[in-house]
């Protein structure tokens, strides 16, 4: 990857905060404390637990005691007396009791024949005695003040400087940092590419766009779900760009205090001033972005208000072609206050979509650059199992390979290290040892093949790729692959009910063959129910509701939520068609496996003898 000899690549990272932890403050910390705990216990602790076995008494009981002479030392102090006496035991005992000015005192000791002494006054210097009682505890509480002043600063996010740097950006400024990526490392997002080299054109050349009158783009908006590049694509620009470059995250700006919050939006901004031309990149802007609900209990959130407004000022502030380009990136556009997205301000958005097949095949590749691959990999079909999976599940399943090979004790990665990653990351570890009962081994058999041969049996499905019941981490106790042979963008109708016909088969081949059900297909119940709904709710495929949506997706990305537009009794008859659907596809999966009940006991049977079998296999088998 990074060249480390080559010296123009010299990182630069600098952090505007200037925070570097001194060690040596840290041990003058820990000293000061452990004088302020030695100070502490001799101030209020020891006297008093030296006081421990003295016994106040009144004047006049010490004068009785020297008058009885049970009193055997005198000592008089400042502002008390000390004395010696033999108590009723005959033990002797230290008292102390008040000073009175007594002048008869002198005369009753030498009477009484009592040794006594009086304090020489401690010749302590004034000057000493206010250092020692008064300087030196302040001094401590200080120190242990921005001591602890620093650690919560620490806590709260607000990185270093303690007390005095409230409100401080934590804006990095790459400026051709040495690790810095370029679009070289971001494999597919072509579109998202050519709308971000603009901008790296831009700041290299303005004049040609100021002849023209033409003004580059506030904000640029990066938009997609999770881990598929965006934070990539920024710091590919700032590789790009000559630029500096400001990288902070939106929950970077999340303060406990408010104010806190906008005061580094403020900064962030005049620190990007002083360096324009320049990129500020403000990752997972949705953070500070939220909309802003008004009538919320409690008043909402008013220092992440404070800071988003903040945000707006400074964004109407700065002149266009000054040379500050705005980059953010979300995963949840919809949920973006739409003052952001007003033209002005974040008006341009890049779409970074899942990658298409081309597209994995492509990041595989880049990925497969840092490792030591087996020359004869087939990227292609690894592509094709994996379509859904974002660019950081790719890299991932690189890695994974590579970790794979290496316990296997091979010196570069294979196509069946990268198959069985797929399968690792997408479906959980292998568990190869865990116990499981013969009987559940082929209730699990026959569960798989329901579903390799319900899908084998209808047009227009995907062809089988594998099935194995070795179960997985993630609690699957067997799985059947299938890979589509191109890039799927839309499905028909059909398709997608043999896709529920397909998920219904493993299901029905447990009924077909033991007469009894298990829990075994909850996730197929879970992804066919979903599928279904779909299909009435969102893709308007029902005749009773023709092209009526009736289900808003709020969420795209994250989860999918959903939400219902329609009356209670419509909702209910929605319920009754999705109903319908999996009812018919239950039925049909249970007439593909009856008319192939010969194939179905004898796939099954090979798959509990192998365990694994590939797809070829299984169409031999099958006789197609
Ligand atoms: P996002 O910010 O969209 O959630 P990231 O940019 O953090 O995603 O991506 C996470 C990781 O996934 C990257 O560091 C990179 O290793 C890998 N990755 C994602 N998309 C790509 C791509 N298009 N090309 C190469 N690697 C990618
Ligand atoms: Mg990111
Ligand atoms: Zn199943």
């Amino acid at each position: 990857m990074a060249d480390d000899k080559n010296k123009n690549n010299r990182k630069w990272n600098v952090n505007l905060n200037n925070e570097n932890p001194d060690k040596r403050r840290t041990t003058a910390y820990y000293l000061l404390m452990a004088l302020s705990v030695l100070m502490f216990l001799n101030y209020f602790v020891l006297p008093s637990y030296m006081n421990r076995s003295v016994e106040e008494v009144t004047y006049s009981t010490f004068l009785n005691q020297v008058s009885t002479g049970d009193v055997s030392e005198v000592k008089l102090e400042e502002t008390q007396i000390t004395f010696v006496a033999t108590d009723d035991a005959g033990d002797k005992q230290v008292y102390i009791t008040g000073l009175i000015d007594d002048p008869t005192l002198v005369t009753r000791l030498e009477e009484a024949d009592v040794t006594f002494s009086k304090d020489i006054p401690t010749e302590a210097s004034p000057i000493l005695s206010i250092l020692v009682s008064w300087v030196l505890p302040l001094l401590l509480f200080w120190g242990l003040g921005s001591l602890l002043g620093k650690q919560m600063a620490k806590r709260m996010g607000g990185g270093a400087g303690g007390a005095l740097s409230f409100g401080k950006s934590n804006a990095k400024v790459y400026v051709k940092a040495g690790d810095s990526k370029t679009f070289k490392d971001v494999a597919g997002q072509d579109e998202a590419k050519e709308a971000l080299s603009e901008v790296v054109d831009y700041l290299h050349q303005p004049k040609k766009y100021q002849d023209i009158g033409a003004k580059n783009p506030k904000g640029i908006l990066l938009v997609g779900p999770p881990g598929t590049g965006k934070t990539l694509l920024a710091r590919a620009v700032a590789g790009e760009a000559d630029v500096p470059f400001f990288s902070i995250s939106g929950s970077e700006f999340v303060e406990m205090f408010v104010g806190r919050g906008a005061a580094k939006v403020r900064d962030l901004f005049k620190e990007a001033n002083e360096k324009a031309p320049c990129i500020v990149f403000i990752d997972e802007i949705d953070t500070i972005g939220k909309k802003r609900d008004n009538g919320s209990f409690g008043g909402g959130n008013d220092e992440r208000e404070q800071t988003l407004n903040q945000l707006l000022a400074e964004m109407d502030g700065f002149e266009a072609n000054k040379g500050i380009i705005l980059l953010a990136a979300t995963n949840r556009p919809e949920s973006l206050d739409a003052a952001l997205l007003r033209p002005g301000r974040f008006d341009r958005r890049v779409p970074v979509e899942l990658p298409d097949l081309a597209g994995r095949e492509a990041i595989l590749k880049v990925h497969a650059t840092n490792y030591k691959m087996d020359p004869s990999i087939n990227y292609n079909t690894i592509a094709r199992a994996t379509s859904g999976a974002s660019g950081a599940e790719l890299a991932n399943i690189i890695n994974e390979g590579g970790l794979r090979a290496v316990r296997e004790g091979r010196n570069a990665v294979t196509q069946s290290d990268l198959e069985e990653s797929v399968e690792t990351v997408i479906a959980g570890y292998q568990r190869k040892n865990a116990v499981i009962s013969p009987k559940e081994k082929e209730i699990v058999s026959y569960h798989e093949i329901g579903h390799a041969l319900v899908a084998a049996k209808q047009t227009e499905s995907a062809p089988v790729h594998k099935i194995t019941i070795i179960p997985r981490t993630s609690g699957a106790l067997g799985y059947t692959m299938q890979i589509e042979e191109g890039e799927k963008s839309l499905m028909t109708k059909q398709e997608l009910f043999n896709k529920i016909v397909t998920l219904a088969g493993g299901r029905a081949a447990e009924e077909i063959v033991f007469g009894s059900i298990t829990t075994g297909a909850s996730n197929d119940i879970e992804q066919m129910t979903r599928m279904a709904r779909a299909m009435i709710t969102r893709y308007g495929m029902s005749d009773t509701f023709d092209m009526m949506q009736i289900e808003t997706q709020t969420n795209k990305y994250l989860g999918g939520d959903t939400s219902m537009n329609v009356s209670a009794g419509m909702a209910e008859q929605v319920d009754r068609e999705v109903l319908d659907i999996i009812k018919q596809a239950h039925e049909k999966a249970i007439a593909i496996l009856n008319e192939n009940s010969e194939k179905l006991h004898e796939l099954s049977h090979h798959l509990l003898v192998e365990e694994t079998i590939t797809g070829a296999e299984f169409m031999k088998i099958l006789g197609e």
